[in-house]
């Protein structure tokens, strides 16, 4: 199988409604054995479920983004638990916090949304995939707490903090929890020194790589759409910077993923 897994795309979104078939070839040409598609509201864990029925190189993750974290009331959750059932769901994601700007759900509505989604993965035995935007203190608070009230995953990573946007000391706390830490195109900008250092410090077995596609395109395609394809991008920035070959990179990240979303 390929070595490469883009661990967190958005491949529902109306970016790719016109071209998707291509951008699955393309990932496919570019050395890409999975992409894991997040679902961020119903109807769009929905649309990942039948992109992972459609691909096979696809796979889907169900859940509530924290800007639809008003959205999970309990008939919500319910369904979600039932999408969870699906065999090519493999995480409970996206989830997590948000405070960048204004006009987003309630800090305390985000908060409980989280908690909840996190209590659903541990007993549908799912990792999560957590988004954390100028929310660090508040999300490793929830993740810690549930981390303590939460047994299982002895055998397998607890999920990945995506598009990791903290410093080496916050990397190093969610890798003691049983977390995964993944690096997205921001390696490639020129104001990302923080994150490069994390791809530098943190050991390579508890990496993943992701593109979050339609967003964050690296370098050289930044202004332009994000796709699957361009993960190896984000690979080779990681190998640069450890100085480590990229087959190495690719392998053992690949491997990562492989183990965190137990893919075949
Ligand atoms: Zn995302």
């Amino acid at each position: 199988m390929a070595a490469l897994v883009d661990s967190h795309a958005h491949l529902d979104m109306f970016e790719f409604d016109a071209d998707r078939d291509e951008v699955i070839a393309r990932a496919r040409v570019a050395g890409l054995g999975a992409v894991v598609t997040m679902g961020v509201d119903l109807a769009s864990c929905r649309r990942a479920i039948q992109l992972a029925e459609q691909y096979d190189i696809v796979y889907a993750a169900v859940g509530f983004h924290p800007y639809a974290a008003a959205e999970l009331d309990s008939k919500a959750l319910s369904e979600l638990e039932g999408l969870c059932a699906h065999p090519k769901v493999v995480a409970v994601g996206e989830i997590g916090l948000d405070f960048h700007r204004e006009g987003l759900p309630p800090r305390p509505v985000q908060q409980q949304t989280l908690n909840r989604q996190l209590d659903l993965a541990a007993s549908v035995g799912l990792p999560v995939a957590v988004h954390d935007r100028e929310a660090h203190e508040e999300t490793l608070e929830s993740i810690r707490a549930w981390v303590q009230r939460s047994p299982g995953y002895e055998d397998r990573p607890r999920g990945v903090m995506h598009c990791f946007s903290g410093d080496v000391d916050l990397a190093r706390e969610y890798v003691a929890m049983g977390f995964l830490v993944s690096i997205a195109g921001p390696i490639t900008y020129p104001k990302s020194d923080q994150l490069r250092q994390v791809a530098r410090e943190i050991e390579l077995e508890s990496l993943l790589i992701e593109t979050d596609c339609p967003y964050l395109t690296p370098a050289p395609y930044r202004g332009k759409r994000n796709e699957p394809g361009h993960v190896g991008l984000v690979a080779a920035a990681v190998a640069l910077e450890r100085g480590t070959e990229l087959v190495t990179v690719e392998e053992t990240i690949g491997r990562n993923a492989r183990r965190l979303f137990r893919l075949p």
